[in-house]
């Protein structure tokens, strides 16, 4: 199983989940449909499935004309069918979606908004996370309350550690300024950015991290408190 990153629009990331065996994909929030179908051309994949982590724009931009183009079915939350452009197949939390070599659990990530969820590929170990979990830093909070973005935040920090997130958007270095100001002596924050800075000048993406690297440097999941929590948020919406 191979992971591909696509960027989209001006940071947003789509993913192709490509099983070599099969060459079939999954498209995980295509963004836009043109840079999808640029790279599928080019590698001759055949894909089947488009999975969205939740209703906005930039996550299900490219639904319509990737699922005209290739018939490729939809796969979204059960409470979002009115709002995901072509959805096809309804899923709930805790269910494990299966389609050949592809396996996720969907979580239920409220929060960021009240349909998120998240696709848990646990036999490959990565998770795409959406706008909950961002690589040093989480999703606004658009239509939950800070206990619901609190608790969806908790159930992914339950992952196992080496588990890669694959988040929605590249906001890590921003996000990891918020982070030194109310963290400062954190080293593994510090060598953290140091990693950061070398694949963003080398116009790579910072995205995997992972479950690890988020408990010991995302200060968004490093309290266990709700009442801090949602002070950061705040302070977060200004900074
Ligand atoms: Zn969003
Ligand atoms: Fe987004």
């Amino acid at each position: 199983m191979k992971i591909k990153i696509i960027s989209c629009l001006k940071d947003n990331y789509s993913y192709l989940i490509i099983d070599e065996e099969s060459n079939i994909a999954c498209v995980i929030d295509p963004s836009e449909a043109d840079p999808i179908i640029k790279y599928i051309e080019k590698t001759q994949i055949k894909l089947k499935f488009i999975l969205n982590t939740h209703h906005h724009y930039d996550h299900v931009g490219g639904n319509l004309k990737l699922k005209e183009k290739y018939g490729a079915s939809i796969v979204g939350y059960k409470g979002d069918k009115e709002r995901i452009p072509g959805i096809d197949i309804l899923v709930d939390d805790q269910e494990i979606w299966i389609h050949k070599n592809f396996e996720a659990k969907i979580i239920h990530i409220p929060g960021h908004t009240l349909g998120h969820i998240c696709f848990y590929f646990h036999k490959n170990n990565s998770v795409f996370t959406g706008d909950t979990l961002f690589s040093l830093g989480c999703g606004r909070i658009f239509e939950g309350t800070y206990k619901q973005m609190f608790d969806s935040l908790m159930k992914l920090k339950k992952l196992p550690i080496n588990t890669k997130v694959f988040c929605g958007h590249e906001y890590t270095l921003q996000n990891s300024k918020f982070c030194t100001v109310h963290d400062k002596n954190n080293t593994n924050l510090k060598n953290k950015i140091s990693d950061i800075k070398i694949k963003l000048n080398a116009e790579l993406p910072t995205i995997p991290s992972t479950i690890k690297d988020e408990l010991e440097c995302n200060i968004f999941i490093r309290t266990n408190n709700l009442e801090t929590f949602s002070k950061l948020r705040d302070l977060k919406d200004n900074f």
